[in-house]
């Protein structure tokens, strides 16, 4: 596996392979878990090549927010990587890598899709989410890349941008992966203790269980999670949907720790 701390040694890299040649790119932020993985699996079976880039994105965290303590773990990452097949790996050295000096270049996300959810509690977040994107996707000049509908509404301002943009590359959404208890799998679940962890699978069953959105609610918030917002959207989250097929989308924190997670209903 071959690991690149430059974007110049990467994009050599990247000039010499073969024209016919697929690939794959999967970006993530580290801290690797089995939903990492699962998106890596779904690239190696579609793709010749597999690239992984690995950088903690700032200018998509909050002033407030938990870049600073954002878990790194390269050497971990990498083993992991490495078990599982993967063929390159960008692992910028420094922000410079990706946002070069005095670029001030950035890319301002689809307002109908950002200014509910996530972007109500996270503004200008997914304005930092398209620009790292955008750059990592020229970058990589990759055939796919793949991304979880664990961020579904990062999943869809991310295909916005690429249809928007005119990119040449196809957007892959991959499914959920969770722990046992239910709890969708996120790096940020490590600031949570193992009891924690299971306690908070409570969200993924009260998600499918509970028929409307403000029971829910009801229901998470007497067994102590705070929550920001639990709302059911049609799928391609253009407006709020009460029944029939659509997403149903949660956010809040329980024992200090932010959680997302969002699943399909009927
Ligand atoms: P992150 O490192 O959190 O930025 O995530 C990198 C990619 O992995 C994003 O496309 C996420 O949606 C995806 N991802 C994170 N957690 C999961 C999960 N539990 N299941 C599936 N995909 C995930």
């Amino acid at each position: 596996m071959k690991v690149f701390r430059t974007r110049l040694a990467f994009q050599n890299w990247r000039k010499s392979l073969k024209i016919n040649q697929t690939i794959g790119f999967v970006p993530t932020m580290g801290a690797l878990h089995e939903g990492h993985i699962s998106l890596v699996r779904r690239a190696e079976k579609e793709n010749d090549l597999v690239v992984v880039s690995i950088f903690v994105n700032p200018t998509q965290f909050g002033p407030k927010e938990d870049f600073k303590k954002y878990p790194r773990r390269e050497k971990e990452d990498l083993q992991l990587l490495r078990d599982s097949g993967v063929d390159a790996v960008f692992l910028p050295r420094s922000v410079h890598e990706v946002y070069g000096f005095g670029a001030e270049t950035k890319v301002i996300a689809r307002p109908s899709l950002t200014t509910m959810l996530e972007g109500r509690f996270r503004p200008g977040h997914f304005d930092g989410v398209v620009t790292v994107v955008l750059k990592l996707f020229q970058i990589a000049q990759s055939h796919r890349a793949y991304f979880g509908e664990k961020d579904y509404q990062q999943l869809q301002v991310i295909k916005a941008m690429a249809s928007d943009f005119f990119l040449d590359l196809k957007v892959v959404a991959c499914p959920t992966q969770r722990e046992a208890s239910g709890l969708a799998r996120s790096s940020r679940n490590q600031y949570l203790s193992k009891e924690a962890r299971d306690r908070a699978g409570f969200i993924y069953q009260t998600l499918n269980r509970v028929k409307s959105t403000s029971e829910a609610a009801r229901a998470l918030k007497k067994k102590g999670f705070k929550v920001q917002y639990l709302e059911d959207w049609d799928l391609d989250l253009s407006s709020q949907k009460t029944k029939g097929l659509r997403r149903r989308l949660f956010a809040g924190f329980f024992n200090g720790v932010r959680l997302i997670d969002n699943i399909q209903k009927k």
